[in-house]
């Protein structure tokens, strides 16, 4: 009874390191074979275009969108949101292929470019009402995506509001025209959500020590009936 990490790309190892502070040991899957008998998968940040490209070179495009179909949960974090989402604009070069499934359109590069990477301290309610902790998580942003729009079957677990020079400085990049609309100061932009056994969030949790939103997905495993992947006692760092 294994956790995967999808492991083509990006902040893999991270992921297996959080899931070890809950006691849970991860496999890292490259290929569609090693998908087989995993009860959950998580799809890190990183590039979304390169590591849909690596999952094609790979056959596992397909493997992917079946373990989803059959209810598998599955958590995307960053690039691994926009892998997830049925829609995803911003894209320099005209399309990527997506495993699709969450009911979103996401923005690629909402927050813009590399240099306006920022960190903060994002309310999340629902976690912090579930596992305990600080009502905010330290959030990673890193060249990080948005949901513009969810359908209504999709629970928002987190909301970033834009500050003043925000509203100007994300959306002010080439690629970011498509926004335009939705970058107006105090606004807020859809950062975490749920769907069903989908779990997806636009910053990174694996880069902080804070495991909360890795025991909320452990929780989401145990409810799809693999109880014994539920941490029995979350600890955090002081
Ligand atoms: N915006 C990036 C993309 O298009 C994702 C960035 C990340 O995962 N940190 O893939």
């Amino acid at each position: 009874m294994s956790v995967g990490v999808l492991a083509l790309q990006g902040s893999f190892h991270e992921h297996l390191a959080a899931l070890g502070k809950l006691g849970v040991k991860g496999v890292l899957v490259k290929k569609p074979e090693q998908l087989e008998g995993l009860v959950g998968l998580i799809i890190p940040g990183g590039e979304s275009t390169t590591m849909a490209r690596l999952a094609e070179y790979h056959n596992l495009i397909q493997a992917l969108q079946n373990f989803y179909k059959k209810g598998k949960p599955i958590w995307g974090t960053c690039a691994g949101l926009i892998f997830l989402a049925n829609k995803a604009i911003g894209q320099k070069s005209g399309g990527q292929e997506l495993i699709g499934g969450l009911d979103c359109t996401v923005h690629r590069n909402f927050f813009g470019c590399q240099l306006n990477s920022f960190e903060t301290e994002l309310p999340i309610p629902k976690i912090a009402a579930e596992e305990g902790g600080p009502e905010t998580f330290r959030a990673v942003f890193i060249r990080a995506p948005a949901i513009l729009e969810a359908g209504p079957s999709v629970e928002v677990l987190a909301e970033y509001t834009l500050l003043s020079n925000e509203s100007t400085k994300f959306c002010s990049t080439i690629e970011n025209t498509e926004n335009e609309g939705q970058c107006q100061t105090g606004q807020k932009v859809i950062v975490a959500v749920k769907q069903g056994n989908l779990l997806a969030t636009a910053f990174h949790p694996e880069l902080t020590s804070d495991t909360r939103w890795h025991s909320y997905f452990l929780k989401m495993l145990g409810e799809n009936g693999h109880q014994s992947l539920v941490p029995v006692k979350v600890k955090q760092d002081p």
